[in-house]
């Protein structure tokens, strides 16, 4: 990767910006996270505008959250506004070989770790209530004060409905965060039993998802993309799928990425 030759020259201009409101700087940390040590400031300011750019479509940036998020500003200003970020300790460049690349500084890391936290946090969510528990496969891996963060999170919010998922996701972690996970099951098992229902509704439900989870992860996505649907009358991708337990093994149980109908996938 390291290329040799002269550094590539910079120069920040913050054109006489005076502040930027908390969202514009979360907003442009949250921007960077996709970046850092692979990406500098014009790339940033790329994402930020919702440029069609090729490159970034290529890296599939316009997935970022916060892609367009300053859309309608100029590129020259949404630059100023991250040489601001620079300029007042959030952001740093660092260069890799002769680029300079973008990094968190730890005040600019402090906010986006909290961002991304809470971001994590509804996404679990959304994962339990749908029972999509394979959700948790992405967060393994992850900057481990980002993880205990969302664990904490975990803990404070008295949510008894996600201890199925935190059991799952025990599963793939490794010990100290597996030690963390279970800290943080015994505590909502303390929360008092008001939501009792939705985590022993289906108990089968989740070594349904045992077994799903036990198989190699590349055949699991081939399987998902090998479903029939009777709509299409083609194979397609399964997707919002649940994992149910059948006579014959486990099923899926979701929609046709194509068009909507009901499918499902019988894995014995
Ligand atoms: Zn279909």
């Amino acid at each position: 990767m390291v290329k040799k030759g002269k550094k590539v020259e910079y120069e920040l201009n913050p054109n006489g910006i005076k502040s930027l409101t908390d969202n514009e700087i979360k907003t442009i940390l949250r921007g960077a996270d996709d970046l850092i040590m692979s990406g500098g400031r014009a790339l940033l300011s790329k994402i930020l505008g919702g440029s069609k750019d090729k490159k970034l479509i290529e890296l599939e940036l316009n997935y970022s959250p916060v892609y367009g998020a300053f859309k309608g500003v100029s590129q020259k200003e949404i630059l100023s506004k991250i040489d601001w970020m620079i300029l007042h300790d959030y952001l740093v460049i660092e260069y890799n070989g002769r680029l300079p690349l973008l990094c968190y500084t730890d005040k600019g890391w402090d906010i986006e770790r909290e961002t991304y936290a809470d971001e994590l946090f509804e996404k679990l969510i959304d994962a339990a209530e749908n029972r999509t528990y394979e959700f948790v496969e992405t967060l393994k891996d992850r900057n481990r004060g980002l993880i205990f963060l969302l664990l904490d999170k975990i803990a404070d919010s008295g949510n008894k409905e996600l201890i199925t998922i935190l059991n799952a996701w025990q599963m793939l972690e490794y010990k100290k965060v597996k030690v963390k996970i279970q800290e943080v099951i015994d505590r909502l098992e303390k929360v008092k039993e008001r939501t009792e229902k939705i985590h022993n509704q289906d108990p089968i439900s989740f070594s349904a998802n045992k077994k799903w989870l036990s198989i190699p992860v590349e055949i699991r996505r081939k399987l998902e993309k090998n479903v029939w649907c009777s709509s299409c009358r083609d194979v397609v991708k399964i997707e919002r799928y649940t994992v149910k337990e059948c006579s014959t093994g486990i099923v899926l149980e979701g929609k046709c990425q194509k068009c909507g109908h009901d499918v499902a996938r019988v894995i014995d």
